[in-house]
């Protein structure tokens, strides 16, 4: 536990975590959790958070589950009227899709940037409404990715979801600084999850990861975590509009093989 008087300590604050269920979206709530926050736990699959919501509560840690679905409007609207006073949302519900964009369908990229960009967007207007309305200040979180600062082949639409909140947040810190509401992007790189489980596992691609970046190895959910507690925090309160690579390096290294 972190003490309440420290500039990290997050107690006094509720924090909504989007895309709390499983992944870097559960580490993130239950990190939020152990700082102090009272912590609300929302995505689609409830029966898994109130067992994540009910083992915080075990441990001590005030903590409820809810029901969103971040490409339904109708969802956004119950919860951002259900939640009361919001003082840290963390945007971390995603999902993607790899294939060559040529044989993206319209559905395929509707459904990309419903959960990944409209929803998130709408959700933030409402909840951050609420914030300056109440006008004790704020912080937003988005969970990026790489894809936030640089390209890669084969995920172009997701691509684009992950730009658009680099922007966002850059644009929305610009105009929400004076509310006292700081708004900051992480972008993680290959965090082990659900997600991308099956390809970060491969062997070719760990010994590929070896030589493509600083930190030999690939990330996990609580490298991003302790960053978003940061980022939730007065420690953080003179930082804003940035995205933030936690990447082991990968988007700022190459690896030189020749000795001096
Ligand atoms: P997971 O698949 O493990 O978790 C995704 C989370 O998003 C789940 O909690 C899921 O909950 C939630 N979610 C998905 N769709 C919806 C929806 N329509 N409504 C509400 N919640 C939704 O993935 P990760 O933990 O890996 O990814 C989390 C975030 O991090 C994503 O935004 C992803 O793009 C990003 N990211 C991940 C990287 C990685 O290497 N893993 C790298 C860079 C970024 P449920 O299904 O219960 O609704």
């Amino acid at each position: 536990m972190i003490p309440a008087d420290s500039p990290f300590s997050l107690s006094g604050k509720t924090a909504l975590v989007v895309g709390a269920s499983r992944g870097i979206g559960l580490a993130i709530a239950q990190a939020v959790a152990a700082a102090g926050a009272r912590t609300l736990l929302a995505a689609r699959s409830l029966d898994a958070l109130e067992k994540h919501a009910a083992d915080l509560r075990g441990a001590g840690c005030p903590a409820e589950a809810l029901h969103l679905d971040v490409s339904d409007p109708n969802s956004i609207r119950s919860l951002a009227e259900a939640v009361g006073d919001v003082d840290i949302l963390i945007n971390v519900a995603g999902i993607n899709l790899r294939k060559a964009f040529l044989d993206f369908t319209q559905q395929e990229y509707d459904r990309l940037l419903q959960t990944n960009l409209h929803g998130i967007v709408d959700l933030t207007q409402r909840i951050g409404a609420r914030m300056i309305a109440r006008g004790q200040g704020g912080k937003i979180i988005y969970i990026g990715s790489m894809m936030s600062i640089l390209g890669l082949p084969y995920i172009v639409v997701y691509a684009i979801t992950k730009s658009g909140l680099a922007g966002l947040t850059r644009s929305l810190a610009a105009e929400w600084g004076r509310y006292n509401i700081q708004v900051n992007c992480i972008a993680p790189g290959f965090i082990e999850t659900d997600l991308n489980r099956n390809v970060l596992q491969d062997p070719a691609f760990r010994e590929w990861v070896k030589r493509a970046q600083a930190s030999p190895r690939t990330g996990t959910p609580q490298d991003i975590a302790p960053v978003a507690v940061f980022l939730s925090s007065r420690a953080s309160d003179y930082i804003t509009g940035q995205v933030i690579s936690v990447d082991g390096g990968y988007s700022t290294t190459a690896i030189w093989p020749f000795e001096p």
